[in-house]
């Protein structure tokens, strides 16, 4: 189940050129239609016209996935010129995309600064989900995470945040074309904020960017198609539903405040018992809105009986559903992923005691696209030259 056929992988090299913002015009993906309004009215936009306008780029740019004002036909020729004047229309740029054999695909994108990070779109029967990151690198230093061995680089913007989305559409095809009846199939059908970086220490850029995902015009994924990951910052989960309004999922991985000091080291600063009762007071806590705990089996770590019997007495209470997840080997990992007799030993002790508890299938791990095992190609480039022994001189 958890072996990949050992397909050769496809890479492809997808430079586009684009120019990036350098302080001059302003990008208008990732605003809100608040803040888009806003700089309507700022670069000259009658007050009275400003909602309209508003939702007629809107609809171009995010419903039409266009580029260029000058396409924007039903905005008079004057009206353009002043949009192209004043803003753009920018992306984070695709650098390589990858295809499994299994059909997942893993882009490597280039944001402003030349950082990059990574996007992973998993197609499923009928559906697929995309997984994007919010920050480059990431604070926290899970020990079993390939991001948690990369230092925090910056936050992405709202702009990149939503850009994901984009440029996955863009390499999908999935943007709508003008007159053809309409297709209400979705390649991606669900975004999950499980890429690199920790969501909830970028909370305003991750907020203003799904709701410009969850609009019910343009991108229009609903909420509940959307699920955002946190280690367990505490302190802005209840502005997640708040604010947000998406899924939640908690990388919970230990039952004893002991093991997850070592694995998740955030629990040294929210220990369990506060991560939990920060979750029973989630406001949108019901049973069509479970929380997932995300648990990953690690070999003789936590994977016993006992850890199994303890979690579901940890989480009585809360509408759950547990998703345990096969470690992700990378290179120099200091764990092993459990045995899967033991995973389904697991999985069937939750299952008894009344909690969904699906494994998850590991896909995409021939190009290193599965959970955990995400970083960016130039620091593991980095890395790799560090620990290359210098040729000795010539004479
Ligand atoms: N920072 C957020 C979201 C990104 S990680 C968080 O920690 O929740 C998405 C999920 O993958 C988390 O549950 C994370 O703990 C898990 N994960 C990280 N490294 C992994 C690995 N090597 N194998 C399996 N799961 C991993
Ligand atoms: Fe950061 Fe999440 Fe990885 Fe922990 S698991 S290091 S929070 S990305």
């Amino acid at each position: 189940m958890t072996d990949l056929p050992a397909t050769p992988i496809t890479q492809d090299v997808l430079t586009i050129p684009r120019k990036l913002p350098e302080g001059g015009p302003v990008n208008i993906i990732g605003l809100t239609r608040d803040q888009l309004r806003a700089a309507l009215i700022a670069a000259g936009t009658p007050q009275a016209q400003a909602k309209m306008r508003v939702g007629q780029v809107w609809q171009w740019v995010y419903h039409w996935g266009v580029r260029d004002f000058a396409a924007m036909t039903n905005l008079a020729k004057g009206y353009r010129a002043l949009l192209e004047k004043t803003f753009t229309i920018e992306l984070p740029q695709v650098v390589t995309r990858q295809i499994s054999a299994d059909g997942t695909r893993k882009y490597l994108v280039r944001i402003a600064g030349g950082h990059e990070v990574e996007t992973v779109y998993i197609p499923e029967d009928g559906r697929g989900t995309l997984c994007i990151s919010s920050q480059v690198g990431c604070t926290l230093t899970c020990s079993f995470c390939h991001t948690g061995t990369q230092k925090l680089v910056r936050n992405l913007t709202a702009a990149e945040i939503v850009g994901q989305v984009m440029l996955a559409r863009d390499d999908l095809g999935e943007w709508p074309v003008q007159g053809a009846p309409k297709d209400e199939t979705r390649l991606i059908s669900n975004v999950v904020l499980m890429g690199m970086g920790e969501p909830l220490y970028n909370f305003d850029n991750v907020r203003d960017a799904m709701k410009v995902v969850m609009d019910n015009e343009g991108l229009t994924l609903s909420r509940r198609r959307i699920t955002l990951s946190t280690s367990g910052v505490v302190p802005e989960i209840a502005r997640t539903a708040e604010e947000i309004g998406c899924l939640l999922a908690v990388s919970f991985h230990a039952t004893t405040d002991e093991v997850r000091d070592r694995l998740v080291p955030i629990n040294k600063r929210w220990n369990i018992r506060t991560l939990l009762d920060a979750l029973r007071d989630y406001p949108r806590l019901s049973n069509s809105e479970r929380i997932t705990f995300e648990y990953v089996m690690l070999k003789g770590v936590n994977d016993s009986d006992a850890d199994a019997r303890r979690l579901v007495r940890l989480i009585a209470g809360i509408p759950a559903k547990i998703n345990l997840i096969p470690f992700n080997e990378w290179p120099g990992a200091p764990y092993q992923r459990s045995d899967w007799d033991r995973i389904e030993a697991f999985a069937d002790i939750i299952y008894k005691a009344g909690y969904a508890s699906p494994i998850r299938t590991p896909r995409g791990e021939d190009i290193m696209a599965a959970c955990g095992q995400l970083k960016s190609a130039t620091e593991r480039a980095r890395k790799s030259r560090a620990g290359v022994i210098a040729p000795p001189a010539a004479q």
